[in-house]
């Protein structure tokens, strides 16, 4: 592969991770290694509040378990490896719990908390639900909040050793671990890991970063007076630092962006503020090249191209955030998400090997010059299941790549049979059709009934989820919604009552015997699929019902819906969307995000103008002989790329890899309409669909993270803007508002119909 190709692969592969990079994690928050947890800010609780819950939540689980309590005085039932809110809380709820714990913290207890500058205000939030566990917690300056904490230790006799970091760890044969500190060795039944990000600040990678003036924390903002000062970053630590430097400093702020996209609207404010009385020197679009003795040199726009300034500079503060400390985590043999780990090639041969075996299996293999026809069809078999082991294998060995060639396998199996008899995708042509034909139903049907149970099992698990778990009564109708659909007319209505209606005459006896109506019952899967997702709605001789039917679903009621609900069709209604939000939904926060993935969206579009013309030509080819050949051609190209390729078999393998919505995102054309529409109504200020944040946003990145549509919520909500169909491609599914912890997200209330539309300032 070339180098260019290999880097948009990658690009393409990891774009999940974007905003915040995780652990891999299974239920109660058990790592990869069996009898190892994370928890905290390690696993995206975003503060300290949350990370206590955690805490708790953990110990619930693991206090339950028969195994918990060990009667060997040298294993320990558990450690915890860090003393911040997490790790503290999780111990003194073990403790209560009858656990014999051990914390090993690498510096101070509550270190995180001790490195807040100063006098720090630490917030509480959420404010609605109250602290779980035995750690005090409410708003307070740091160093009450520490002095609380300590006192709390001290009080419950917890072991907590201090400068005594966790460096290695191994889990015996036997189930336990050995865990290695910068002191000694433990052994013990389970270990939790709180150990957080904070450790771990982003690094800029320059030469002279390392210098003892450039910083990565600001820890003490009243030590300096009267000095130029760099704060680097974008984020609202960095701006804070900033404003509060700035009191006394001169201050330069650099930030790569050409805006800030996560501030605090108070932050923003602010810093305009100090902007405009030239108490900040903004240096926008700018990066430091390089830190010297006393200057820092930065790449700077300048007038359409890139100009390098040198500004002088006696302290540099670096605050661009922190990494998850992989090399850390990968050393305790912890994996991560979204790990594309193994080999591309190996992979694809195995799947290539697995179809061949198929081949031959199927008895279909014939040769030219080689006697392919001698090749034993058992021997075939043999093969194929021989390279699936392969896959397996190495895919539970951690290579992502073989998934994929699972996964793409059971996609294209699914598919290249039940595309038609005789017309079914090698290796399954001549026979894959009929042997999926059981019990004297065709695999079509078969196909629909797979469909309907793998979206009811998974839908039930989301429902729970989402829905009954959280007392979400918004997203339990959205999932019965989806449901309802796909039984009712994704499934009985053209699988069993289209035939019963025929047969009963339930529609009359007229329609009942003209044959254009009766004998296509394929048709009623147009009831709720509107065009050009129902690609077929206007030719191969519709009767006049289903022509009246489609033109007002798609050019009426599609219109209308999307004044009141946007492009929910797509989480509500369809069963495409359907596949995405069940059996995709946990994978949810793996949708490709940042602005090369919404620039990827132009694909709809593309597909919308492919439908657009192989309808027109397919309409006038009747007309216009001239037109029969393209049409049948564009008719034939369409199929193949857009109906099966592009809805069947590409979305589904992708789902483990880039979340569920692949399709519904990047390729429906009906999606691209309803986006259209819906943009024009919000224009025109008539559309009745957003999402209003309001001021309470902690960027905790959880609406980002598991919005399917790769949406970055997370900088709407900090800029309190509202999220429509003109600046985004919603489709209201909700979750954004089901996780944010602080409540910020609502959608528009129905009353508040005309000012839809107004700009987020009027508010
Ligand atoms: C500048 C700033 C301001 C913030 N303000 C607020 C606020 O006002 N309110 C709020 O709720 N949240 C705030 N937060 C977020 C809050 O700090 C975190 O959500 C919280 O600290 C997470 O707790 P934790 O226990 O998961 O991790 P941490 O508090 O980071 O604790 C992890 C502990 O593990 C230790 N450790 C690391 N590696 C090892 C090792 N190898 N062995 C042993 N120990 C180890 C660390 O020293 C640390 O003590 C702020 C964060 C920052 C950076
Ligand atoms: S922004 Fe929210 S409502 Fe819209 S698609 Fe993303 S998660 Fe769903
Ligand atoms: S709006 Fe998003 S980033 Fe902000 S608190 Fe809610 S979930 Fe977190």
């Amino acid at each position: 592969m070339g180098t260019g190709l290999r880097e948009s692969w990658r690009a393409i592969l990891s774009s999940g991770d974007m905003p915040s990079r995780r652990p891999l994690l299974r239920k109660n928050n058990e790592s990869n290694i069996r009898g190892l947890y994370i928890i905290g800010d390690l696993a995206g609780a975003p503060v300290i509040k949350l990370a206590m819950a955690q805490g708790c939540e953990v110990i619930e689980h693991i206090a339950a378990q028969p195994d918990a309590r060990g009667d060997d005085p040298r294993v320990f039932d558990l450690v915890v490896v860090g003393a911040g809110a997490a790790g503290l809380n999780a111990a003194l709820a073990a403790q209560e719990k009858g656990l014999r714990v051990l914390v090993l913290e690498k510096g101070k207890i509550a270190n995180t908390i001790e490195n807040f500058p100063e006098g720090k205000w630490v917030y509480a939030e959420p404010d609605a639900s109250p602290p779980k566990g035995k750690l005090w917690l409410d708003g307070a300056r740091k160093e009450d909040l520490i002095r609380r904490w300590h006192q709390i230790v001290r009080e419950n006799r917890l072991d907590v050793r201090t400068e005594e970091g966790l460096t290695g760890l191994v889990r015996e044969r036997d189930g336990t671990f050995r865990l290695v500190s910068e002191r000694a060795a433990y052994r013990a039944r389970r270990v939790i890991l709180a150990s957080g990000q904070r450790g771990n600040p982003r690094k800029l990678g320059v030469p002279g970063e390392d210098r003892e003036q450039v910083y990565h924390r600001l820890y003490c903002p009243r030590h300096y007076r009267n000095e130029d000062i760099l704060v680097v970053g974008g984020g609202n630590s960095a701006v804070e630092a900033a404003l509060v430097l700035a009191e006394q400093n001169r201050v330069r702020l650099s930030y790569r962006g050409r805006q800030f996209t996560r501030l605090f609207k108070d932050n923003e404010r602010r810093l305009r503020e100090a902007v405009a009385q030239k108490r900040i020197e903004l240096v926008l679009e700018s990066r430091v090249l390089e830190f010297g003795e006393r200057e820092a040199v930065l790449e700077a726009a300048r007038d359409g191209g890139q100009e390098r300034v040198a500004v002088p500079y006696d302290h540099a503060f670096v605050l661009i955030g922190a990494d998850l400390p992989v090399a850390f985590l990968k050393s305790l043999g912890i994996q991560l998400e979204n790990e594309w780990e193994g080999s591309l090639l190996r992979a694809a041969a195995l799947t290539f090997l697995v179809l061949l075996g198929l081949w031959f299996a199927g008895g279909q293999a014939s040769g030219g010059l080689l006697p392919l026809d001698a090749v034993p069809r058992a021997l075939g078999g043999l093969l194929a299941a021989a390279a699936l082991a392969g896959l397996f294998a190495l895919g539970f060995r951690g290579d992502r790549y073989a998934w994929l060639g699972v996964s793409f396998l059971v996609s294209y199996t699914i598919y290249g049979i039940k595309v038609g008899a005789g017309q079914e995708f090698w290796p399954y042509r001549g026979w894959g059709y009929e042997a999926a034909s059981l019990f004297g139903r065709p695999a079509s049907f078969w196909y629909t009934v797979l469909y309907t149970v793998v979206m009811t099992v998974f839908g039930i698990q989301a429902l729970k989820r989402w829905g009954l778990d959280c007392r979400d009564k918004f997203q339990i109708w959205r999932y019965v919604s989806l449901l309802s659909f796909q039984w009712i007319f994704f499934f009985l209505i053209p699988e069993f009552l289209f035939q019963w209606a025929v047969r009963y005459q339930w529609v009359g006896e007229r329609l009942a015997s003209d044959p254009t109506f009766a004998e296509q019952a394929w048709r009623s899967y147009g009831l709720a699929y509107a065009w050009p997702l129902f690609f077929y709605t206007f030719f191969f001789d519709p009767h006049l019902v289903w022509v009246v039917w489609g033109v007002t679903l798609t050019f009426v009621l599609i219109p209308l819906f999307a004044i009141w609900h946007g492009k929910r069709y797509c989480s509500w209604v369809c069963g495409c969307g359907g596949l995405a939000e069940t059996l995709g939904d946990r994978w949810r926060h793996l949708a490709p995000k940042g602005p090369k993935s919404i620039q990827w969206e132009w694909m709809n579009l593309a597909v919308l103008v492919f439908a657009v013309a192989v309808t027109a030509l397919m309409l006038l080819r009747d007309a216009v002989a001239l037109f029969l050949e393209p049409a049948a051609w564009g008719l034939n190209a369409y199929r193949l790329i857009v109906d099966i390729w592009l809805v069947g078999i590409l979305p589904v393998t992708l789902y483990p890899f880039l979340g569920g919505k692949v399709w519904c995102r990047y390729w429906c054309p009906l999606a691209k309409l309803m986006q259209l529409f819906s943009k024009v109504f919000t224009r025109v200020r008539v559309s009745r669909f957003a999402i209003y944040p309001n001021d309470k946003c902690i960027a905790c990145g959880e609406c980002t993270r598991n919005c399917q549509v790769g949406i970055d919520v997370m900088s709407f909500a900090l800029k309190q803007d509202a999220l429509n169909n003109v600046n985004s491609s919603c489709i209201g599914c909700g979750i954004c508002v089901s996780v944010c912890p602080m409540d910020v997200l609502s959608f528009q209330p129905v009353r508040a119909l005309v000012q839809i539309a107004a700009p987020a300032a009027a508010r």
